[in-house]
Order: structure tokens, then C-alpha cells, then sequence
């Protein structure tokens, strides 16, 4: 299953973009934005996530 990202307690640093190792993760005007497809649910962003807002 794919992470969920809420947005609304995001900073925009895209520390998740860049740790992400199946490029997953790609950046939008409202925030990053999670390719369902690809996320392999491995955890990498969550652990970084200074916000604790992906789930
Ligand atoms: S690491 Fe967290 S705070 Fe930073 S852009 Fe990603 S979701 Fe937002
Ligand atoms: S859980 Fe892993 S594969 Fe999915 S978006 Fe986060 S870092 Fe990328």
C-alpha cells in the first residue's frame, strides 16, 4: 500500500523526495505528491519526515 502524505502539516522540504529510493515521491505547488503505483510502502520517508505527516 502506498503512503499517504497530510499535507496540511507539511513544509515542503522534500527530504522524502530525496530519500525515496524508487522515485516515488515528485513535487507539486500544493506539496509532494506520492506515485501510488511505485511506493513500495518501505518506510524511508516516513522515518525522515521532520513533520511526522506521512502516514
Ligand atoms: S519530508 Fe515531510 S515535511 Fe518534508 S516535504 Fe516530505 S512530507 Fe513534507
Ligand atoms: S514508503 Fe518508500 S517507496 Fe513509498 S514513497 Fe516513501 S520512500 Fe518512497
Amino acid at each position: 500500500m502506498a503512503v499517504k502524505i497530510e499535507l496540511e502539516n507539511c513544509m515542503q522540504c522534500y527530504a522524502c523526495e530525496n530519500v525515496c529510493p524508487n522515485n516515488t515521491i515528485s513535487e507539486s505547488d500544493k506539496g509532494p505528491v506520492v506515485d501510488e503505483k511505485k511506493c513500495t510502502d518501505c518506510g524511508a520517508c516516513k522515518d525522515i519526515c521532520p513533520a511526522s505527516c506521512i502516514i
